[in-house]
Order: structure tokens, then sequence, then C-alpha cells
């Protein structure tokens, strides 16, 4: 049956609820659920309760929920490859969200790290995170960020140049320490959300096309102190599916095994991108499959060209921490905007939050779709069409898309969006003079900040027309 309330607005794909109070199990923490007066809770904290006492926008997220993951994924990888005698390592990739907590929440759950900058590397040896688990990479480090790397003893580079194989050599000589790296290829499989398609030249800045990759290797063999261990690709974000794994490394497997014939190629590194649900039309396979499918291709593979199962490494970082975060909105005004269609007029109802682009900037920049609920109620109104906004200076500060929401939504509601754990905070802005929201964790009941939120005071410290002090002259000034 098709429900009197499916608006011709809504995109196809998009469900119009039998109940738009629900929380889809795939999409929201694991914890999540209502209590007897309509309330999100979240690990056992009410919604209402984490409002009054951190405000809104705030950012929550299920330590739980977020570690239980994290080792899940270990074991997922961990369990494959033992099955066919080999090992795995994981590695969550900080720059899905980086606190000095949660480097320690993924380094207790057995994992280790991925960083890509100073500001993340500092993070992680601030947290006390063991150099020796750190992964670090990007397509420009600098000399200084090369040196403090090798210096504090991180554990693998992942090599993405010539020239930093030229600095690394220089460096670690100049220093006398060994330097363990992976060399970055692109393996010409492009990862799409949903598929992927085979290119033979990738035109895209990281890694080396996989000739060259082979001789960023023997390149490095000639160098003193640079050891290569192996091969690192990272297909892409947001993969549901195994293909473009197995296809990727059965690609990197004909180099490493080339590589094999003049030296020890211990790891084979293929990143991370395992995708998770963000409305409840997302459908994430089950991380035990995903790693039994990309494992079992992978020893396949090495049992057909005869060489050993190298150690595997993987670098998810949404899949681990991306359904373990809600974030708690007030909704501010309301606002029914009439849309013409081809079979007449439709209405669009539009939803207010007092955050948006500056706190989640992912549906402004990849047009990324995200779900809702009203957290501070149940209702039992027919379900609206709505798009949940932010409160910037731009048509396209988009919170929620396209999501059906109880019709009575209105100012004063907390609105709950979930599965942003990933790529929010840590894309965050003040954009508009907008501070940043807390984030806090929710564990057991009890929540604690991990990152403090701004206050208007922190912008106006930046600006140094203002701790300047003003100037006498200023008020007869033309
Ligand atoms: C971004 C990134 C990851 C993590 O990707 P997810 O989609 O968050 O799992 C892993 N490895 C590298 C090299 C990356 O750039």
């Amino acid at each position: 049956m098709v429900s009197e309330s499916v608006s011709p607005l809504a995109p196809e794909w998009l469900v119009a609820p039998a109940d738009a109070n629900g929380l889809a199990s795939l999409v929201w923490p694991r914890s999540a659920s209502r209590d007897n007066d309509g309330m999100l809770v979240i690990a056992g904290a009410r919604a209402d309760d984490l409002v009054r006492e951190f405000g809104t926008p705030v950012v929550v997220i299920d330590e739980h929920d977020a570690r239980s993951r994290a080792a899940e994924t270990l074991a997922a990888f961990d369990a494959a490859a033992s099955r066919h005698g080999g090992s795995a390592r994981v590695y969550y990739a900080g720059k899905v969200f980086m606190s000095a907590d949660v480097a320690r929440w993924m380094t207790a759950e057995g994992l280790n790290i991925d960083v890509c900058s100073r500001g993340e590397l500092e993070t992680a040896l601030a947290a006390g995170t063991d150099p020796a688990r750190i992964g670090f990479h990007g397509n420009n480090k600098s000399l200084s960020e090369l040196e403090r790397a090798v210096t504090v003893g991180v554990g693998t580079i992942i090599v993405d140049s010539a020239i930093e194989i030229e600095r690394l050599d220089a460096i670690t000589r100049r220093h006398g320490r060994t330097q363990r790296v992976l060399v970055r290829v692109r393996s010409g499989v492009h990862a799409d959300t949903h598929s992927f398609l085979a290119t033979a030249h990738e035109d895209q800045k990281f890694g080396f096309s996989l000739a060259e990759g082979e001789q960023a290797a023997a390149r490095i063999r000639e160098t003193e102190h640079v050891e290569f261990i192996g091969l690192h690709c990272h297909i892409g974000s947001q993969i549901f599916g195994v293909a473009g794994f197995r296809e990727s490394a059965t690609r990197l497997l004909e180099v490493h095994a080339r590589l094999l014939e003049s030296g020890d190629v211990p790891v084979l590194n293929l990143g991370g991108g395992f995708g998770i649900a963000y409305t409840s039309v997302d459908d994430p396979a089950d991380i035990r499959d995903l790693a039994d499918g990309i494992v079992d291709a992978v020893a396949e593979e090495c049992d057909r060209r005869g060489i050993p199962l190298p150690i595997l490494a993987f670098e998810p970082g949404r899949s681990i921490f991306g359904p373990a975060g809600v974030t708690l909105y007030e909704v501010g005004t309301t606002k029914p905007i009439t849309v013409e269609t081809p079979s007449g007029s439709a209405q669009r109802l539009y939803v207010s939050v007092d955050g948006g682009m500056s706190d989640n900037a992912r549906p402004a920049l990849y047009g990324a779709q995200f779900s809702a609920r009203i957290a501070s109620r149940t209702s039992s109104a027919d379900p609206a069409l709505v798009r949940v906004v932010g409160m910037h200076c731009e048509s396209g500060d988009i919170v929620v898309d396209n999501e059906y929401l109880p019709g009575d939504v209105t100012p004063g509601d907390l609105l709950a969006v979930p599965s942003t754990g990933a790529y929010t905070v840590a894309l965050s802005s003040n954009y508009n003079h907008v501070p940043r929201p807390p984030v806090v964790a929710v564990r057991d009941g009890a929540a604690r900040v991990i990152i403090r939120g701004e206050q208007i005071e922190d912008l106006l410290a930046r600006d140094a027309g203002i701790t300047r002090g003003v100037p006498a002259h200023h008020e007869g000034e033309k």
C-alpha cells in the first residue's frame, strides 16, 4: 500500500516510513532506543539531559559502539587471515575523527593508528600511542614532518612520491635510523559508492602507478636505511561489497610477487573504505563477510602464484566511527515551501536547526545523504517530507536533504541526525563565525567531553584587530 503521505518531491529511493519515529537499526548506534517518554536515549543517556548539560548542537559518541566495531573489525580480519595461516593488522584511519581519547580507545582495542598530518601525528603521540603502531600517510609530507616521524620512531611511513624516498634516504642517513615504508600505488581500480570501474590511468594525486611503484620499491631497496616492507593501496571510501578490493588485491599481488623475487615483502596493505548506512535504504555487509571475502581472495591469489600470504593490513575509519556518532540540534524555525511539480504543486517543509554545514560539511561537499528523527518525543502526526537545513548564509547549507518526519515537527524539538561520527567534526569549520560544537562520549549513562566546544570568545581571541585593542583615535576616524 502506498501511503497517502508519499510526496511527489521525494526522491525515488526514499521510502515513506510506517513509523516516522523509528530508529533504523543499521543507521543508529547499537545502544540507541527511546524511553517511556519517547525520548531518544544513547548509551543510557537521555537526549534532553545531554542537551541541558552541553547545549546544542552537540556531537554525541557512543563509546562502546565505536570500540566494539573496532574490536570486531580486528577480530574479523584476524580470524579470516588465521584460517589461511596468516595474520592481519588494522589501522584506525585517524582523519575520520581524531582525539586523544579516541586514539586510546583504538589502541586499547588492539588497533594501530593512521595519521596524515603533523596535527594528527602529534595528537596520537600526545595520547601516548606507541609510535611503532602509527602509520603516516600523505602526498606532501614536509621534510620536518618526515624528520619528526623518523626520529620518534613511527612504525610505517606510506611513501607517496619519488621525492619523498630521497627525503627519507637523507633523513635516515643523517640520524642513523632505519625507517620501514610501504609504497602507495594506484591499482587502477576506482571504487565508486556502489560499483567499481577499472581505469588504465588514474588521474589523481595519490601514489605511484603499479609500474612506477615497482621501480620505487627497487630504489628504496638501494638505500641504506629505508626498508621496503610492501605495497599499499586505498581504492576509495563508502564502498559496498568486496569486488573492488578483490580486483585491487589481484593487481597488487602481481607486482608483489615480482618484488618477492629480489627480497622480502612481508606486508600487503589494502586500505580502508568500507561503507556504512546513512539512511535506512543503505545495506552494508557485515564486517565478517567483508573480511572473509577479501582475505579469501588474497589467499587464493597467493596460492595460485605459489607465494606466502603476507601480513594483511587494513585501514578502516568510517565503518568504525561513523555509526557511533549522533548530532543533536534544536529546531529553530519551520517553513512550508510550495514547489511546482509537473502534476500540480507540492509542499516541502523546511526545518531549520542551530548548526549546519559548519558542523557537517558532507551534504554540501559531496551531496551526502543523512537521515533524522525528532529526538525529544514521538509523534503520531502524519509523516511530512522535510529538508533539514542549517543556519548558515547559503542555500546549500543542508543537513538532511530528504527525510520524512512527523508533520508536527516544531520549534523547540530536539532533532537527532545519526551516523555523524565520521568526517563531520573532522571537517568542521567556523563558517559565519559559528563556534564548533562540543563532542561528548557517552558510556553507561555517563557523558564526558572529549573535545570541548568553542565559545564566541575563542573566535574573537584569534582576531588580532580585537586582541590588539581598540585604537584611541578610532572614534573620530574618517
Ligand atoms: C581516508 C583513508 C582511509 C579511511 O577510509 P574510510 O572510508 O574512512 O574507511 C584509509 N586509508 C587511507 C589511505 C585513506 O586516505
